[in-house]
């Protein structure tokens, strides 16, 4: 571990590298807030790069060196990194259920960007990789129960994960282990479990449940038909984690000791019933509810177990879930009603 890096458990996650620091994926919404947060805490010159024409991306930050680049492109990945002491990956094509269980090769495509990154960090003799992996590289066969007790990180062997997309977030986590291992180039991963909060996609397709329930209340609440669709009996489980706590826990991660994928989720489980309950009470209303069984589902039941990252690092994601759903539908709302450009 290189000794520029202050301990985690002081809280502290400013970065001491001295060379650029590259957010890969920037347009996107975990990557538009870590650019955002990584220069609230001292980080220099920033480089952030995405794949999507400027004008989609979430937000564009005056102070960092915006680029658009394939990074599924060895070379592309080549030109983001020059310069880079650290590399944030946060870049993948990827969405909620609804698109991953229809778009499974694209998912896997995104291996070609994680690979070629990392390949890319090491010629440059970048110091620090950081990998976002999923929850969805849990074995299924242990989500099958609602009631989920929390997946511990031994959970994900024997490997069974989410076909498609927890592959390739598998296979990559296995990259960046062994480019860490074999190459020396020092790689940290975390597990998001569901990430939500303002400026990230909540309609188009590729939205997550948070987002997507947000919209279908705020529309019922608008339109005064209260009425909404849930995709499943509703009966099926997650916990969800916010923004605030995704970006602490992202750097305290990076610049920790723990050179193994690591749960970076909230372990306080609702059913996506529940979930809609706090949704209509920040609303102030009730709706009725039809449910589309055939839609797609994804797992029972899944919640992260925090033991690890406890132990680890002293800390684990706290935000409760009412807290940044109000946080969210607030945005969603703004963006519904059009009072708010949805770039910042
Ligand atoms: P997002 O879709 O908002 O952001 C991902 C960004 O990557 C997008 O802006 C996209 O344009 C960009 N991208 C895709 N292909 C690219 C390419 N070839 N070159 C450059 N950029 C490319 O998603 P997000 O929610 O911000 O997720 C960020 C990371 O965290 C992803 O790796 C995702 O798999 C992972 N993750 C997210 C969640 C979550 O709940 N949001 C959960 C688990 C893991």
């Amino acid at each position: 571990m290189s000794g520029v890096y202050k301990p985690v458990t002081s809280g502290i996650v400013k970065h001491m590298g001295g060379g650029k620091t590259l957010v890969a994926g920037a347009g996107g919404f975990i990557g538009g807030h870590l650019v955002e947060y990584l220069n609230e805490h001292g980080a220099e010159s920033l480089v952030a790069v995405d794949v999507k024409p400027l004008d989609d991306w979430y937000r564009i930050h005056g102070f960092a060196e915006v680029r658009v680049l394939d990074l599924r492109e060895l070379d592309a990945c080549r030109q983001a990194v020059e310069g880079c002491t650290t590399v944030y990956n946060l870049a993948a094509d990827m969405g909620g259920m609804g698109f991953i269980e229809n778009n499974k090769a694209l998912c896997m495509l995104s291996s070609l960007i994680n690979t070629h990154l990392l390949m890319a960090a090491r010629e440059v003799g970048a110091e620090r990789y950081f990998f976002a992996s999923s929850a969805c590289v849990y074995n299924a066969t242990k989500q099958q129960d609602p009631d989920n007790h929390g997946l511990k990180e031994a959970d994900a062997y024997p490997a069974l994960p989410e076909d498609g997309y927890g592959w390739e977030k598998l296979f990559s986590e296995r990259m960046c282990r062994h480019f860490d291992e074999d190459f020396g180039l020092v790689c940290r991963v975390a597990r998001y479990h569901n990430v939500y909060g303002p400026h990230g996609t909540w309609a188009g397709g590729r939205e997550k449940a948070p987002a997507a329930l947000c919209r279908k209340v705020i529309e019922a609440k608008l339109s005064g038909e209260h009425e909404i669709e849930i995709w499943g009996d509703g009966e099926q489980t997650r916990s969800f984690t916010y923004i605030d706590d995704c970006l602490f826990g992202t750097t305290a991660i990076m610049n920790s000791h723990v050179d193994f994928p690591i749960n970076l989720g909230s372990s306080e489980m609702v059913s996506i019933n529940q979930l809609v309950d706090i949704i209509e009470n920040i609303a102030g209303i009730k709706t009725r509810r039809s449910y589309d069984l055939d839609a797609p589902l994804g797992v029972r039941g899944r919640s992260s177990d925090n033991a690890l990252i406890e132990q680890e690092l002293g800390w684990s994601p706290s935000i409760g879930l009412r807290e940044g759903l109000e946080k969210t539908y607030a945005w969603i709302h703004d963006q519904i009603v059009g009072q708010v450009p949805s770039r910042a």
